[in-house]
């Protein structure tokens, strides 16, 4: 595995993570170094991350709490006043080590403290590995609003280190493993046919696998940086997911559906509704169901939700001038942007996932 290079970001892989980090940090000339970190990460990843890091600049942790719930402008004026009370100079460098809410949050606190302090991302989940490690993404959620207030910017380095994920909890592999899986029905057939057995797939066989998720996440967003139509395309499943996601999160009823669970599903009506609109064969989406279903299980939605989730998308529909735009699928690695869908296709595809 060699590094990526994108847009003066290098992203590295495993073994060469360290010795890049540590170049850098030599050749830069930093006056401090912070380490962000929530307690899980703090546990699981700062140990090994530490030991691996050969400088003799100061050192300080900063601590936050895990969770979606965390990712707020309030932790970010905690973080603010921390780094200014320990002294933190336009040259400081912040290093943040965790999933996509660290990353998201540590960079878009780095790019606005003191109007911007260099940064370095090390994401430890799968999730913020093949997905939020690339596109220079940062920010917080608003209230419920995800992710409304934020910037554009690349970290110096990202570093991702496989080896932790030996400690990540199974759903949250198998929630950013829905993102590969993804990257593969929007853009590569070949990709895609390499997870045809999905509960055999170890840890070592990933790696190679990540690595290729990046490269195709790098060169959808390398070429539509501004999101106006290849980049769509990684939305695949997520128009319906989302609103699928929303309504679990808010009904106590339900349980707990993580980001990539949600996408699944989505991914599984979009798929049929592919078929009925875009000519997307019968047969793969069938596969695509069956495969999915025995690995995520099957989720209960009941007839009776099929109306209040359908609602859901016009929070999407009021932010895109009126229109609800799928993403669907001709085949596989041929999606389609900015397709209309009828309501009752929509019905017809919770028929079909429920069948
Ligand atoms: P997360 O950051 O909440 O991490 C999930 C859980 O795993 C947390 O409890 C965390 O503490 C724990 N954890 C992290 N690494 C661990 C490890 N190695 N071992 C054990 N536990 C570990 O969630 P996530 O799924 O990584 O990221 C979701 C966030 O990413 C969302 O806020 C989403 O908006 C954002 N995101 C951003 C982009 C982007 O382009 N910037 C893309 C996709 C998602
Ligand atoms: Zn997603």
């Amino acid at each position: 595995m060699d590094s990526i290079t994108t847009k003066n970001c290098t992203i590295h892989f495993n073994n060469i993570c360290y010795s890049s980090l540590n170049e850098h940090i030599k050749k830069k000339n930093f006056s401090k170094i912070f380490i962000l970190v929530d307690e899980n990460t703090h546990q699981y990843c700062l140990p090994y991350f530490l030991e691996k890091l050969e400088t003799t600049i100061a050192i300080e942790i900063i601590e936050i709490e895990s969770g979606e719930i965390n990712k707020t402008i309030d932790t970010c004026v905690g973080v603010w006043n921390t780094l200014s009370e320990l002294n933190a100079d336009r040259k400081s460098l912040l290093i943040n080590i965790g999933g996509g809410v660290i990353t998201d949050l540590g960079g878009f606190v780095a790019c606005t403290f003191k109007r911007g302090i260099a940064y370095v991302n090390v994401p430890t989940t799968l999730l913020s590995m093949v997905d939020a490690s690339v596109g220079g993404k940062t920010g917080v959620d608003l209230g419920h609003l995800k992710n409304q207030i934020g910037v554009i910017s690349n970290p110096d380095l990202v570093l991702i280190d496989t080896r932790f994920l030996s400690t990540l909890p199974q759903n949250q592999m198998r929630s950013g493993l829905a993102e590969m899986l993804k990257h593969g029905l929007i853009s590569d057939e070949n990709y895609w046919n390499k997870f045809q057995d999905l509960s055999k797939l170890s840890l070592d066989d990933l790696d190679e696998l990540i690595y290729e998720s990046v490269i195709i996440k790098k060169n959808v967003v390398e070429e539509d940086p501004f999101e106006n139509g290849l980049r769509k395309t990684l939305n695949y499943g997520h128009t319906l997911g989302h609103a699928i996601e929303s309504y679990f999160l808010s009904n106590p009823n339900k349980t707990t559906l993580l980001h990539g669970e949600a996408i699944i599903v989505g991914m599984i009506l979009a798929s049929y509704i592919s078929t009925e609109l875009v000519g997307f064969p019968k047969q793969i989406a069938h596969h695509i169901k069956t495969l999915f279903v025995d690995y995520y299980g099957k989720v209960t939605i009941n007839k009776s939700e099929y109306a209040p989730i359908i609602e859901l998308l016009k929070y999407d529909k009021k932010n895109n001038h009126g229109n609800i735009n799928f993403v669907l699928l001709e085949n596989i690695g041929k999606p389609r942007i900015d397709c209309l869908v009828d309501d009752n296709v929509i019905i017809d595809a919770f028929e079909f996932y429920a069948s």
